[in-house]
């Protein structure tokens, strides 16, 4: 090979190349811009159960998110739930997690430094707690604030989508402050025995006096000296009406209720249920009307 021929070479072999150069940094780049746009594109949004799912899908009706629950727990709620590997996924995978806060969550820690990048939406926050109780959805009123918590925390993350949430928030509230207008007024003053601490909420909704509460669950055995305090409690007291939860509480309510005459009302704690946006109102609307029935036997 002579000089030129040496040169003619060495230049189109640098063409080739920086034309092979070329090629695969601009496929880089188109790759990239793919990604970038799964990353920046349609809002993730998880929730932690139940009542925080159905608040969020009234919420962000009509907003392009992708809305979902983690795993329902198999019994009672949130207490000492551990994520399934299905959780950990979606959460890997979200931008936001609404809790419903208070303590609830007891995973919260777990979640906040394996996931430092997801934002935390707390639904309970600035809300008046009846002690160490967490279960505030159960109280209309504090719902209401959930709900305007939860449209905040989603309005902050994700701008373009603000008015879409505030708007559906006031809409969803308007149907809560009407059904929170249904609460009978009869049970004003009135003693009561809970048999779950789901109820307090609904109990101060109520303004009721509060006598105990025991807070019947999955882990609990009835044991029968408790079947006999809360009888004593029941008669020296004169107890009307004891508030139950049916799937727990129903065999320790009937034979306290044999035993005293004391009237038992079965309510739902609204921890599960069908995924309908309008499921928490049918639920709580179906508590107030066994209320209401309930105070027509007194
Ligand atoms: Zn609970």
């Amino acid at each position: 090979m002579n000089k030129t021929k040496k040169n003619i070479f060495l230049i189109t072999l640098l063409i080739l190349l920086s034309v092979i150069g070329i090629i695969i940094i601009s496929i880089g780049v188109s790759m990239s811009k793919k990604n970038d746009a799964a990353d920046h594109g349609t809002l993730t949004v998880v929730t932690s159960f139940y009542p925080m799912y159905i608040a969020a899908l009234n919420i962000t009706e009509r907003a392009d998110i992708n809305l979902s629950n983690l795993s329902e727990p198999q019994t009672g709620c949130l207490h000492d739930y551990q994520l399934t590997t299905e959780d950990m996924k979606l959460l890997s995978e979200a931008d936001v997690f609404i809790i419903n806060g208070g303590g609830m969550e007891e995973f919260l820690d777990g979640v906040i430094s394996d996931y430092p990048n997801l934002k935390i939406v707390d639904a309970s926050q600035g809300i008046d707690k009846v002690e160490d109780n967490a279960h505030m959805w159960m109280s209309i009123a504090d719902y209401m604030k959930q709900v305007n918590n939860i449209a905040n925390g989603l309005s902050a993350i994700d701008n373009a989508n603000a008015d879409i949430y505030r708007d559906n928030a006031a809409v969803y509230n308007s149907k809560l402050e009407e059904l929170k207008g249904m609460i009978p007024d009869t049970y004003r003053g009135s003693k009561v025995v809970l048999f779950s601490e789901a109820y307090e909420y609904l109990a101060r909704d109520l303004s009721m006096e509060v006598e105990t509460v025991l807070d019947l669950d999955e882990e609990k055995n009835i044991s029968a000296k408790e079947v006999a305090e809360t009888v004593d409690v029941i008669k020296q007291r004169n107890i009307p009406l004891i508030i139950s939860e049916k799937q727990y509480g129903e065999k320790m309510a009937e034979i306290v209720k044999n035993d005293t005459g004391v009237k038992v009302v079965y309510l739902d704690t609204i921890i599960r249920g069908n995924y309908d946006k309008d499921s928490y109102i049918n639920a709580m609307r179906s508590n107030i009307e066994l209320l209401r029935e309930a105070a027509s036997w007194k």
